[in-house]
């Protein structure tokens, strides 16, 4: 199996919800956000290969609960992550995938293996293209949301708000496109500054929830999310 690893974060509890993971880091992503604070993986390789991680993960049998998938974007080298599903879930572990839904076909391919989707959403669908600058992103992860929803695998979606980005009309747009395919809730996270390529983002960063604001987004989703600070 041929897989372009960018680190391994031997274990965590907030990357898989409730439960004690490792994070397993692969490189490549088709799209350029540039709040990215993963973009050291978005090409390369660490050196690290899939045998020392299986390795790994044998001695951790019983330990841990589950191994993250993490990028990067996983969905990048599909048919590698697959296989590696399989072998993790031979061990003994739970698998989860976090994913920016880049192509619902090769997710819909990764769901039967998976026990847990964290979703990146970028914004309304509309947005889109201006924050990842590729076009038809957009389409893809609408069809990510449609098929995850769908399947009825545990997830979780996400979206990182920075103001400049999105606005709390976006926020308000993008909660009723997910509340009319179906979603519960949507996790909604405050721009954090570390590994961002953009140094103006960085620099622009201000506090963005308003009472207000909430209230309207309550409203749209009785289940969203939101900072605590
Ligand atoms: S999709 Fe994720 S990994 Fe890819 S550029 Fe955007 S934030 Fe970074």
């Amino acid at each position: 199996m041929t897989l372009r690893l960018g680190g391994l974060v031997p274990w965590s509890s907030v990357d898989y919800p409730g439960y004690q993971a490792a994070v397993l880091f692969v490189t490549g992503c088709p799209w350029r956000c540039p709040y990215c604070h993963n973009s050291h993986l978005w090409a390369g390789d660490a050196g690290l290969s899939w045998p020392a991680v299986r390795s790994f993960l044998e001695t951790r049998v019983g330990l841990l609960d589950a191994v993250v998938v993490s990028g990067g974007e996983p969905l990048d080298q599909v048919t590698s992550i697959h296989e590696a599903l399989k072998e993790i879930r031979g061990l003994g572990f739970g698998t989860a995938l976090h994913t920016a839904g880049v192509s619902a076909r090769r997710l819909q391919g990764l769901l039967a293996d998976l026990d847990w989707v964290g979703l990146d959403i970028k914004g309304p669908f509309s947005r889109y293209q201006s924050i990842t600058t590729r076009a038809r992103s957009g389409d893809a992860a609408r069809a990510s949301v449609e098929i995850l929803l769908a399947s009825g695998t545990p997830h979780e979606l996400r979206t990182t708000v920075h103001p400049d980005l999105l606005s709390g009309d976006d926020l308000v747009a993008m909660l009723n496109e997910l509340a009319a395919l179906g979603a519960p809730s949507v996790t909604l996270k405050n721009f954090r500054p570390m590994g961002c390529p953009d140094s103006r983002l960085a620099a622009t960063y201000r506090p963005w929830l308003t009472p207000e604001l909430a209230a309207r987004l309550r409203a749209i989703m009785p289940g969203v999310v939101l900072p605590t600070s």
